[in-house]
C-alpha cells in the first residue's frame, strides 16, 4: 500500500520529499550522534617539557587544575615511555622525538661534543654560515645542519608539497631549531641579552612584523617586575622540602635560594635571567599565539605544525632539583598555562581540529644532597678529576703525556697522533684505560666503544649504549657512573644517565583522532615520530626506527 502511494506521486514532488527526508536525517545525526572526526588536524602542536620526570603528572595532581595536565590526560597517556639512547639531554632528546631515531643515526650525540675534524667543541645547532636575524651579536648563528636524518615535521612539508607551515619555537636555540627540522618555514628562539626572540638567515633575512611587535611588548621585564613569590600560600606546598635546603642553588645575585626570589633587578639587566623561573615558559607560550595568529597556522587548509619546547623547567630542576618548592611552583604554573593555551586553541582552532602530545627530553636525578639525607647511595664527580687521574695514569703506565685529546658527554676521546708519535697501540690504550678507569670509586662501568657489542651489559643498557654511539662522532671510552652519582652537580640536579629517573618520561596525546585510555605496555621517545607519520598518513622521517602507538580512535 505505501509503495504504492509512493509510485503515484508525480517525479518533482518525489525529489522535493527525498531532499526532505534526508535532510531530517542528518539534522538528527548533528544533534544526536558525534560530529564526524575531519580526515585530518588543522594544526599538530608537539609540546616538550624540558626535564619534565613522568612522576611530575601525579606528584603535584592534587593541586593541577581541570584544564592544563589533567585535561590532556582524558586522550591516550602512554605511561611507560623511556629513552631509548644514551645521554638523556636535551639536543639528542628534542632530536630523537623528532626523527624517531638515535644518535648513531640522526648524529646529534649531545648539547655539544668534541669534533676530531674541528679540533674542538662543535654545539649541536651552530653554524657559522647562518647570522642572527632580530638581535645584534652571534646567538642567531644557528642552523639544523649537524642533525642527519629528517624529522617528522619536514616529512610533513615534503608530503603536502611544501604547503603545510612548519614552525619551532622555544627559549633554547636548539629546542627550536632540532624540532622543526631542515624544511621549515621558521624556527625562533629567546635571545637572553636582548629579550627578543629571533631566528637565523638559515630560515629568513628579516624578522616577520608579527614577531617584531611581539619584540616591542618588552614582556621579560613586565613579568619580572612582581618578582617570583609562591602561586599558592608556601605552607601548602607538602610535596616539596623545605625551601632553604644545602643543596639548593641561589639564583644570581641572592644570598639563600628562598622566596621570594627578588629577579625584577636581575631580569631588567640582563632579560635572559626571566628564562630561569617560571616566565620563561609563559612567555614561550605567548609566543606560540602569536606565532599561531601572525602566521595563520591551522587556517590554510592544509596541517600545520608548531613545535615548541618550554625550557624553564630545565633551568629551575638544575638549580633547585626537583624536590625544591621551586619545581613544584614551576609546574603548578606550568599547568596553569598549559590550560590557558588549550582554551585558546578550542577558541582559534576548534576543539578536535588540533592534535597534540606532550613529552618531555629528558628526566632527572634527585639532588645529591637530597638522596645523602635520606639514605640513597650517591656521590657528587668531577670530570676534571677522573681525567686528571687518568692522565697521570697513561703517564706513568706509558711515560707519556697528552694521550687524551678531550672529555665530552663522559666520553674520553683519546689523541691518535700522539699515540702514533710515541709508537703505541690505540687498541691497547683504549683497553688499558678502561680498566684503569673502572678502579675510580663511583664508576661502574667503563665501555670500550668499539667494542660495545662485547660488553657485559644487561640488554636494555646496551641496546641504550649502541643507540647513542655514532661511530664518526662519539669518543673512545664511556664512563658509566653508578645511579645516582652526578658529576659537574653537587647542588641542584643534573641528567644525562641511562638509569629510570632520566629516562621515565611523560607522553600524552590529545585532541584530533585521539582515543581516551592509557597503558603500561613500553614505549619509546623513537615512538612518537612514527605514531604521528602513521596518524598524518605521511612517510615516516628516513631516519626513524620507532614502531607507530596504537592512540587513534
Ligand atoms: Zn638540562
Amino acid at each position: 500500500m505505501r509503495v504504492y502511494i509512493w509510485l503515484k506521486i508525480p517525479f518533482s514532488m518525489k525529489k522535493f520529499l527525498s531532499g526532505l527526508i534526508l535532510m531530517v536525517c542528518l539534522q538528527a545525526h548533528s544533534q544526536n550522534g558525534p560530529s564526524p572526526t575531519p580526515s585530518k588536524p588543522k594544526l599538530v602542536i608537539g609540546i616538550v617539557v624540558d626535564q619534565m620526570r613522568w612522576d611530575y603528572l601525579y606528584r603535584y595532581a592534587e593541586k593541577y587544575g581541570q584544564t592544563g595536565f589533567k585535561r590532556l590526560q582524558t586522550g591516550y597517556n602512554c605511561e611507560n615511555t623511556h629513552i631509548p639512547y644514551v645521554p638523556s639531554i636535551t639536543a639528542p632528546g628534542h632530536t630523537c622525538i623528532y626523527t624517531g631515531s638515535v644518535p648513531a643515526i640522526h648524529g646529534i650525540i649531545g648539547n655539544e661534543w668534541y669534533s676530531r675534524e674541528d679540533k674542538k667543541v662543535v654545539n649541536c645547532v651552530d653554524d657559522d654560515a647562518a647570522k642572527t636575524v632580530g638581535a645584534p651579536g652571534n646567538a642567531g648563528n644557528m642552523s639544523p645542519q649537524r642533525m642527519l636524518t629528517t624529522t617528522i615535521t619536514d616529512e610533513l612539508r615534503m608530503a603536502s608539497n611544501f604547503h603545510s607551515k612548519v614552525i619551532g619555537i622555544a627559549a633554547k636555540d636548539r629546542g627550536a631549531i632540532l624540532p622543526a627540522g631542515h624544511a621549515a618555514n621558521g624556527a625562533y628562539w629567546f635571545d637572553g641579552k636582548s629579550g627578543n626572540w629571533i631566528t637565523s638567515t638559515f630560515y629568513m633575512d628579516t624578522l616577520p612584523d608579527w614577531v617584531n611587535k611581539f619584540n616591542a611588548q618588552k614582556l621579560p621585564a613586565k613579568y619580572a617586575a612582581g618578582n617570583w613569590h609562591t602561586l599558592l600560600d608556601i605552607s601548602k606546598y607538602t610535596e616539596s622540602t623545605a625551601d632553604d635546603e644545602p643543596y639548593e642553588r641561589a639564583l644570581k645575585g641572592e644570598d639563600k635560594p628562598v622566596f621570594p626570589h627578588m629577579i625584577a633587578d636581575e631580569v631588567s639587566k640582563n632579560p635572559g635571567a626571566l628564562i630561569g623561573t617560571p616566565w620563561g615558559n609563559t612567555i614561550t607560550f605567548d609566543f606560540a599565539k602569536a606565532v599561531i595568529a601572525g602566521e595563520k597556522m591551522g587556517k590554510g587548509g592544509y596541517t600545520d605544525f608548531l613545535t615548541m619546547s618550554c625550557s624553564s623547567t630545565d633551568y629551575v630542576g638544575h638549580q633547585f632539583g626537583p624536590n625544591s618548592i621551586e619545581a613544584e611552583d614551576c609546574y603548578l604554573r606550568f599547568d596553569k598555562d598549559l590550560g590557558d593555551f588549550l582554551s585558546y586553541l578550542d577558541k582559534e582552532i576548534g576543539a578536535g581540529n588540533y592534535l597534540i602530545f606532550l613529552s618531555a627530553d629528558h628526566g632527572a636525578a634527585h639532588s645529591v644532597g637530597f638522596s645523602d639525607q635520606h639514605k640513597i647511595p650517591t656521590g657528587a664527580m668531577t670530570g676534571d678529576s677522573l681525567i686528571k687521574g687518568a692522565n697521570a695514569y697513561l703517564r706513568s703506565k706509558y711515560g707519556a703525556d697528552s694521550l687524551i685529546e678531550s672529555y665530552n658527554n663522559m666520553q674520553v676521546y683519546l689523541h691518535y697522533a700522539n699515540i702514533k708519535n710515541h709508537n703505541l697501540d690505540v687498541d691497547a690504550v683504549r683497553r688499558d684505560l678502561t680498566q684503569y678507569l673502572l678502579t675510580v670509586k663511583g664508576v661502574a662501568k667503563v665501555l670500550n666503544l668499539p667494542e660495545l657489542m662485547t660488553v657485559v651489559l644487561p640488554a636494555p643498557y646496551r641496546e641504550a649504549f649502541i643507540n647513542g654511539y655514532n661511530q664518526k662522532r662519539s669518543g673512545d671510552v664511556q664512563v658509566v657512573y653508578e645511579p645516582a652519582h652526578l658529576e659537574g652537580y653537587s647542588k641542584g640536579t643534573t641528567h644525562s644517565a641511562v638509569y629510570a629517573y632520566d629516562t621515565h618520561i611523560p607522553l600524552l596525546w590529545y585532541g584530533w583522532n585521539v582515543k581516551a585510555g592509557h597503558d603500561y605496555t613500553p614505549t619509546y621517545m623513537t615512538d612518537i615520530a612514527a605514531t604521528l607519520a602513521a596518524m598524518l598518513h605521511i612517510q615516516e622521517p628516513n631516519g626513524c626506527i620507532g614502531k607507530p602507538i596504537a592512540v587513534s580512535k
